[in-house]
């Protein structure tokens, strides 16, 4: 394949970690990644964490050393954006109007934060956070202490950035819809679990509350309008979802539904294109149905299929979704299909007061998901648990004493 041209439209992990695998797997035509933003390609989780906390050095955040990508004669094109797609001719087009042929592209193209559009949306002292300058200006905002945060989601970026604006000595206020935080992810029980650590943390929680406007003053956020009252504010960080970039596959009429459908090798329905990352809802073999996953190792292990993909290598995607978190001392990995939790019984191993516990979901005697939280190297015997698809006795799952990969 060496005088193939293989173009990569997005410059995030997914797109980063398919360069390095179509090297790895001995790829040595042309390799373009192009990305809208102009840094390297970067890793998002610290930045609603160590990021937002400590003065990391920007170096921490980066999937690659500088020189690799020279290197591995990857050909950055940052801060271009790719505007149009003719997948019949093979061709990418650019924000400046170059027209960069491909004979196989990947579609990375990841996801943009959910923005609110109700009265008063525009005022500054209003942060998401998404890109390092997001992260950057967030914590400039926060570093001091002493500001009254209203935080909107209770979700899983809304969370850490309570924790890290309540580091600094804030006073942070969360609204969100559900009763309980993350209960759609967790369940009531868990949820609850977060809900009290933050609480204990001295976090006001005004759940469930739906937001209708904000108040502002020259153009600055002072407030925010929920159901049944105004909340003062300095500063609001929305954290309310994400939306996949799906313009270029819309656009060149490509299958999209939540996301860039594929099937279980990051196909794409056109000829010799491909997705994956937060924007691919891929076809997964063992629930058999799509998911579209907005994590960290989705990102990784769906960049490396569709490297191998792309190559011909016969590669399933077929990875457990997993996800983590940190908030103040509290640590957890979630591996599991959150589909299949709904109707699942959940077991516990430990204690849910002291959060050093493992929670198992399990569906007519097999483990669907499992959580760790502040309990470590655990994780891997809790995935090879869901993949042997085998039934296993609840009595065991909670007895501390047989390790997890015997029971
Ligand atoms: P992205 O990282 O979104 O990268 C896509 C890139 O493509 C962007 O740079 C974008 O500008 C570029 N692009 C888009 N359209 C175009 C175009 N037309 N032309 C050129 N370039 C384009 N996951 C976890 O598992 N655990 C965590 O703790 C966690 N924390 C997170 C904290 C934050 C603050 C955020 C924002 C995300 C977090 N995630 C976490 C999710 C994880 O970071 C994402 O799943 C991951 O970044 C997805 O990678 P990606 O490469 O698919 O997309």
């Amino acid at each position: 394949m060496s005088g193939q041209e293989f173009v990569i439209v997005g410059g995030g992990l997914a797109a980063a970690t398919a360069a390095e695998t179509l090297r790895n797997e001995g790829f040595d035509g042309a390799i373009r990644l192009i990305g809208a933003e102009s840094h390297h390609p970067y890793i998002r989780p610290p930045l609603s964490k160590e990021y937002l906390k400590v003065d990391a050095g920007r170096d921490s955040v980066f999937v690659q050393e500088d020189g690799w990508y020279d290197e591995n004669r990857i050909d950055l094109m940052l801060g271009r954006r790719a505007d149009g797609l003719d997948a019949g001719a093979h061709i990418v087009e650019l924000d400046n109007g170059e027209r960069v042929h491909y004979d196989r592209l990947l579609l990375a193209t990841g996801a943009s934060s959910r923005r609110l559009s109700i009265e008063g949306a525009e005022a500054s002292g209003i942060h998401y956070l998404r890109t390092i300058e997001d992260s950057q200006a967030l914590r400039e905002q926060i570093e001091h202490g002493g500001k009254r945060i209203v935080v909107v989601g209770s979700g899983w970026i809304g969370l850490e950035v309570t924790a890290a604006a309540r580091g600094y000595g804030n006073d942070v206020t969360v609204i969100g819809r559900e009763k309980v935080p993350l209960s759609a992810a967790l369940g009531d029980e868990l949820g609850a679990v977060f809900g009290e650590l933050h609480r204990q943390h001295g976090v006001t929680l005004k759940l469930p509350a739906g937001i209708r406007s904000f108040t502002t003053a020259d153009g600055r956020v002072t407030g925010v309008v929920t159901d049944s009252e105004t909340l003062l504010a300095d500063l609001v960080v929305v954290g309310v979802g994400a939306v996949p970039h799906v313009e270029l596959a819309q656009g060149a009429s490509l299958a999209v539904d939540n996301g860039i459908l594929t099937d279980e090798r990051m196909r794409t329905g056109a000829p010799d294109v491909y997705a994956a990352g937060d924007v691919a809802n891929a076809f997964h073999p063992v629930v058999e149905r799509h998911l579209r996953n907005e994590h960290w190792a989705n990102a990784i292990n769906g960049g490396t299929a569709a490297g191998k993909s792309m190559l011909g290598h016969g590669a399933v995607f077929d990875d457990i979704p997993y996800f983590y978190t940190d908030q103040y001392d509290l640590g957890m990995e979630y591996s599991g299909y959150p589909t299949l939790t709904s109707d699942a019984e959940v077991v516990y191993r430990g204690d849910l007061e002291s959060r050093e516990f493992v929670a198992f979901w399990q569906l007519d005697g097999r483990v669907v998901a499992g959580m760790n939280v502040n309990v470590w190297d655990v994780n891997e015997d809790v995935q090879a648990l869901i993949r042997s698809e085998r039934r296993v006795d609840p009595d065991r799952l909670r007895d501390g004493s047989i390790p997890i990969g015997e029971v």
